[in-house]
């Protein structure tokens, strides 16, 4: 019997991309309907649109590429959640429905010529891929500096992030299933799915420019990401300013001795630089503290309330009974590690 085409679903986030959405989907079809007509992929496969509450036309947009194309599926939030949480949307619907999902950025930025050799890792047993950016010459001298400054303080920090991986990936189902237990709220995919083990590749791909719109990543939106990246993954930030903690203490207790001997040996006035010197000193080392503290304190303080990570407004899909996609089942999952 003819093993069963695998049921491959893309997940695009769009969050203000009227300039690219259209032109952008119909790349993908495209290349969808290639690998169904090589016989690489099923008939069921489908394109999901997550629109992160876009204020410009991008909804009406994919509602009328819905319209017009049966596998293309949209899903709207209420508002804005990001770019993680739009990602991980569309990796929870398509958990039961498909064998593969493969993300990919709206503007295709991300070379889809990939998706073969994304599919020949999985085919060969790989249930997730990591796409691999060759180059960073399309981003600005100050993104390429920070990006690679990032990665690196993350490795060091202990977090198995790949370098030069940003969300063009492929999850195989047992994958997305491991994942959809995760129930945290800063959600970090890329430091988070390397921890999830399984059998894992890299395929390198270039990077296009984009082709049209600005980059939907503001400085603050980037910021945001670094330190969820960096504080979801490791309390080393904690460790280093106690052990600043301790030095500056250390040094205090030397200067408390100084202090002294310069007070017995009457000349009282030359310690007021000390103090001044003291006060500004110690001041800023218990704000930094309390400021790094703080940053772990509120974000107990969001997971204890279990908030959804997004709303779904509304999903629009011609699948109306789809049935679970056959999963893969040479080995089990084992997420209780
Ligand atoms: N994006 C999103 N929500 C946001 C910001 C971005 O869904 O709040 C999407 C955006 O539409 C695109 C992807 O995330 O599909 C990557 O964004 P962009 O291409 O602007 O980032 P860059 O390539 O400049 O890093
Ligand atoms: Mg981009």
């Amino acid at each position: 019997m003819a093993a069963e085409k695998t049921v491959l679903f893309l997940v695009v986030p769009c969050y203000n991309e009227e300039e690219v959405i259209v032109s952008s989907a119909e790349e993908l079809e495209k290349k969808l309907s290639g690998l169904e007509k090589e016989g690489r992929i099923s008939g069921r496969s489908r394109i999901v649109l997550v629109n992160d509450g876009s204020k410009d036309k991008t909804p009406k947009l994919i509602h009328g590429l819905h319209e017009t194309k049966e596998n293309i599926v949209c899903i709207n939030f209420s508002r804005n959640f990001g770019h993680q949480s739009a990602v991980l949307a569309g990796y929870l619907y398509a958990m039961d429905k498909c064998d593969a999902v493969i993300s990919i950025d709206a503007d295709l930025q991300q070379d889809i010529g990939a998706i073969d050799r994304f599919l020949d890792e999985y085919d060969k047993g790989a249930d997730i891929v990591y796409g691999v950016r060759n180059s960073r010459d399309t981003d600005g001298f100050g993104k390429k500096v920070t990006s690679q400054m990032f990665y690196g303080l993350m490795r060091k920090l202990g977090c198995e992030i790949i370098p030069n991986h940003a969300d063009y990936r492929l999850l195989s189902n047992r994958v997305l299933h491991a994942l959809s237990e995760y129930k945290e709220h800063n959600l970090f995919l890329r430091g988070l799915i390397p921890t999830l083990g399984f059998p894992s590749a890299i395929v390198h791909f270039d990077v296009h420019e984009r082709k049209a719109g600005k980059s939907k990543y503001t400085l603050r939106k980037m910021l945001r990401l670094a330190s969820d990246g960096i504080t979801s993954f490791s309390i080393k930030p904690m460790h280093i300013i106690f052990n600043i903690g301790v030095i500056a203490v250390a040094a205090s207790l030397v200067n408390i001795i100084y202090t002294l001997i310069v007070f017995f040996s009457g000349h009282t006035v030359s310690g007021w630089s000390t103090i001044v010197i003291s006060i500004w000193l110690f001041g800023g080392l218990q704000l930094i503290a309390t400021g790094c503290i703080g940053e772990y304190i509120g974000k107990n303080y969001i997971e204890s309330k279990q908030r959804p990570r997004y709303i779904i407004e509304s999903i629009e899909s011609c699948d109306k009974n789809l049935k679970l996609a056959p999963q893969r089942t040479d080995h089990e999952t084992d997420i209780n590690r």
